[in-house]
């Protein structure tokens, strides 16, 4: 051991060529996450997952903080870290049709979610992931998957037939219906506690353009238009998910609304009657709905992270959007100090699926709440949580940064928790896997 209390270790030889250290010119691009600003000591992007399980076994042997990463954007999920390891999957990124007929598809955890959509449409497939082309398929597909066919489709881990991993002890496993089923089920919701994934089979859905409609509102009277918003949404066919994202008043501007919704299909009558509630909510400052294909909903951007994104933020999943919400919300974005408040249709096709189905089980719930703010304010934040406690039932965990033990218990209900831990003493006694609501 050096005196840091991290041991020295040779890098492994299929190693070489695959690091990126502090003096590497290449560094700054690699070191933060979207949300999380970071210094390893080193970061590996393993080509294989032969060379995942070496990084993993180096990683061990340095005995130093390791972090898992795909696309770099997580909330909850720290794929950085100061002095340690950071494995980095994006170079596992293969997009492959298996079974055009069965629409059965191959994704390397490491391709983000927006190149797998463009991969896919020449075959009229799509995998729904979330509202962002940058983000990564494997802290999504571990995690739950809200996207913009949600309602229409279910979530992302509803879709996943197999995946593959490297175990904390450096084994490969290939776990869905059939082998390692309890794997299985633990990967698709609490999957950044088990390994690393590698790649996942998919079953993706038939689609072709959709409508896409964004409409910016004049939010200055918030709680109307946020208790509307859900009403129409409980009512609407599950060809219709929508996303309502509200800012706080800024220099020049009110506080605005950002309703973004798609209608799953391109006729077009059905769209608008799906949308044209969508218009009344509040005084329009713009408009517009386009026949799109899916690849246009997630653009791919791939700039550098730099911990751009706000850093203190709370998920809580709604039955349904209360006036005691509404007004909490609204008077959480008066204030200023909460940055953003984000609502995501859920429901639908979510809650087909039985709750004991997957180690995601809120299966009753048609929202999904996104407060969120920078560090320093985070003590309003708590004051504008506790306010919502009473109307809350369970969490998602991808959008909740708090890292004391017992938000476990919103994430997973008490069977599921249990069980989950029962497999973790099981795949990962000596908690290797320790960055992302660890169970242990
Ligand atoms: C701008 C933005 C928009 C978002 N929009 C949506 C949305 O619309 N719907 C939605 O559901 N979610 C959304 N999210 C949340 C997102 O799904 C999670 O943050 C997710 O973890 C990001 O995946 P990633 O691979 O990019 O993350 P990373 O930062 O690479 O990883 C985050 C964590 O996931 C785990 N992980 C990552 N890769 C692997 C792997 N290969 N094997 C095992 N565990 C792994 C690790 O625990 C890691 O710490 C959004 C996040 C951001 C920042």
């Amino acid at each position: 051991m050096t005196e840091q209390g991290v041991a020295h270790v040779e890098l492994p030889p299929s190693l070489v060529g695959r690091t990126v250290l502090p003096y590497d010119a290449r560094y700054e691009r690699v070191r933060h996450g979207y949300v999380h600003r970071g210094a390893p000591a080193v970061v590996i992007f393993p080509e294989s997952p032969e060379e995942v399980a070496v990084a993993l076994t180096y990683a061990r042997a340095r005995g130093t903080v390791l972090s898992v990463r795909s696309g770099g954007h997580g909330i909850s999920g720290r794929s950085t870290n100061d002095g340690g390891v950071v494995v980095d999957v994006s170079r596992l990124d293969g997009v492959e049709v298996l079974d055009r007929a069965r629409r059965r598809v191959r994704v390397g955890a490491g391709a983000r979610w927006g190149r797998v959509a463009r991969a896919l449409a020449p075959y009229g497939l799509a995998v729904s992931s979330g509202d962002t082309g940058d983000v990564g398929v494997g802290g999504l597909v571990t995690a739950g998957g809200m996207g913009w066919f949600a309602r229409r489709d279910g979530l992302t881990i509803d879709h996943v037939t197999a995946v593959e991993l490297v175990l904390a002890d450096g084994t490969f496993v290939r776990a869905d219906a059939d082998h390692e089923p309890d794997l299985f089920w633990a990967v698709r919701g609490a999957g950044g506690n088990f390994g690393i994934v590698t790649a996942v089979e998919l079953e993706a859905s038939q689609t072709g353009d959709v409508v896409f409609a964004n409409l910016v509102l004049d939010a200055r009277d918030a709680a109307p238009l946020v208790e509307q918003w859900g009403a129409v949404l409980e009512a609407a066919p599950r060809e219709l998910t929508s996303f309502l994202t509200l800012m706080p008043a800024g220099p020049g501007r009110p506080a605005i609304a950002h309703v973004a919704a798609v209608y799953a299909g391109d006729q077009p009558d059905a769209a608008q009657r799906a949308l044209t509630p969508l218009l009344g909510l509040g005084p329009p400052l713009q408009q517009e709905a386009v026949l799109a294909p899916y690849p246009a909903l997630v653009p791919v951007g791939g700039a550098a992270h730099h911990g751009q994104g706000l850093g203190a933020t709370r998920s809580g999943l709604l039955d349904r959007v209360s006036t005691h919400t509404a007004r909490s919300v609204a008077g959480a974005l008066a204030s200023g100090e909460v940055l953003m408040e984000q609502f995501r249709s859920v429901g639908g096709a979510v809650n087909d699926v039985d709750p004991a189905a997957t180690a995601y089980a809120h299966r009753s719930q048609n929202f999904q709440l996104l407060s969120a703010t920078v560090p320093e304010l985070e003590r309003a934040l708590d004051i504008h949580w506790a306010q919502l406690a009473p109307e809350v039932n369970g969490m998602y965990l991808s959008f909740d940064s708090r890292r004391s033990p017992e938000v476990l218990a919103e994430a997973f209900p008490g069977p599921t928790l249990a069980r989950l831990r029962t497999l973790k003493a099981r795949y990962d006694p000596e908690n290797v896997f320790d960055r992302n609501f660890p169970l242990r």
